[in-house]
């Protein structure tokens, strides 16, 4: 193996101590408490896991959390006047409404019912068009994690070749924009791309948010290439169930620079970002000077 391993986990604890240590000064110097809100519609066990741990996390960096949970029946206006009533609250700088929501409720009204400046998963679409058009936005947490962990690694990503497989609008897409904000040569990959080991070998960064175990081959990858993987995916392999990415770790890493492990890599920096938007959107909101090093 000669790749370096890229210790996810322990950026993101430190770049969450950046954010307690902000968030203190605001409480001292400020008078000000950096607050989410999140709001779960039905209870789909893993969307709970994620509200409790983004919670957890929010408390743990000083800031105040509000969890509003609503049975999964709830009429869609009801939502909506929630959101209002969030949008309205100035404690409140941070909106974030787990998905999926039930079938019956419409995801992108919902998410387009948030503030903008609140919006701290970047999905509201005046925040896609801003992020597309270089202006500040609220950038989507998992993207934004990845271009932390990649200017960490490398410094200026100008001029460099990066490849992201995948084009959801959750993180593909947001993640070719801010490489390309960054200056890369981007290509963006997806299911119907022509010869993906061949694009993927031209890349400088390459970046999987695929959602296939372990697609990614070794002979895919770059001599030095610096791997991001996104993936997430449950396999069940000599009786137990385990989580890998996109990527064939074991393969890439005698290949790549540097890599991102399944768990361990991308996954701590999503809430890490959600963080750190929050923080962000508390200092816009106050016309304070935003935190260094925790935007786009
Ligand atoms: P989506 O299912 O929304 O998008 C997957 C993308 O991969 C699509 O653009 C699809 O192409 C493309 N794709 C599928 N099959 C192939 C293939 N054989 N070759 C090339 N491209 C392919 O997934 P998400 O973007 O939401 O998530 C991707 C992965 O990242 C998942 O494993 C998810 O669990 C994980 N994830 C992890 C997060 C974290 O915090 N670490 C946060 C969010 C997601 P097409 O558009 O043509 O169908």
């Amino acid at each position: 193996m000669s790749a370096k391993i890229i210790d996810g986990k322990a950026f993101a604890a430190d770049v969450r101590a950046r954010i307690a240590g902000h968030v203190a000064r605001l409480k001292e110097e400020n008078g000000i408490t950096p607050g989410l809100a999140v709001v779960l519609v039905g209870e789909d066990p893993a969307s709970e896991v994620y509200v409790r741990s983004k919670g957890k996390a929010t408390i743990e960096a000083g800031m105040n959390s509000w969890e509003h949970k609503l049975p999964a029946d709830t009429p869609e206006a009801e939502l909506l006047a929630l959101i209002e009533r969030l949008n309205g609250d100035r404690r409140v700088h941070g909106i974030l409404v787990q998905l999926p929501l039930p079938k019956h409720l419409d995801a992108d009204l919902v998410i387009n019912a948030i503030d903008p400046a609140k919006d701290v998963d970047g999905f509201h679409i005046s925040n896609v068009g801003l992020l597309g058009t270089g202006q500040k936005a609220m950038v989507p947490c998992t993207p934004l994690g990845c271009l932390m962990l990649l200017r960490d690694q490398l410094g200026s990503l100008a001029g460099l070749e990066a490849v992201v497989v995948g084009r959801s609008n959750i993180v593909g897409k947001p993640m070719a924009q801010l490489l390309l904000g960054d200056n890369c040569t981007v290509t963006i990959a997806h299911s119907r791309t022509r010869d993906l080991a061949a694009v993927c070998r031209r890349a400088d960064i390459l970046v999987a948010a695929v959602g296939r175990p372990e697609m990614i081959a070794g002979d895919w990858i770059k001599p030095g290439a610096t791997v991001i993987d996104v993936g997430i995916n449950r396999v069940e392999r000599d009786g137990r169930t385990r989580l890998v990415g996109d990527v064939d770790f074991a393969g890439c890493a005698k290949v790549a620079g540097a890599i991102t492990p399944v768990p361990g890599g991308v996954g701590p920096m999503t809430i890490a970002c959600l963080l750190a938007n929050t923080l962000t959107a508390c200092c816009r909101a106050n016309g304070l000077a935003e935190p260094e090093g925790l935007t786009a």
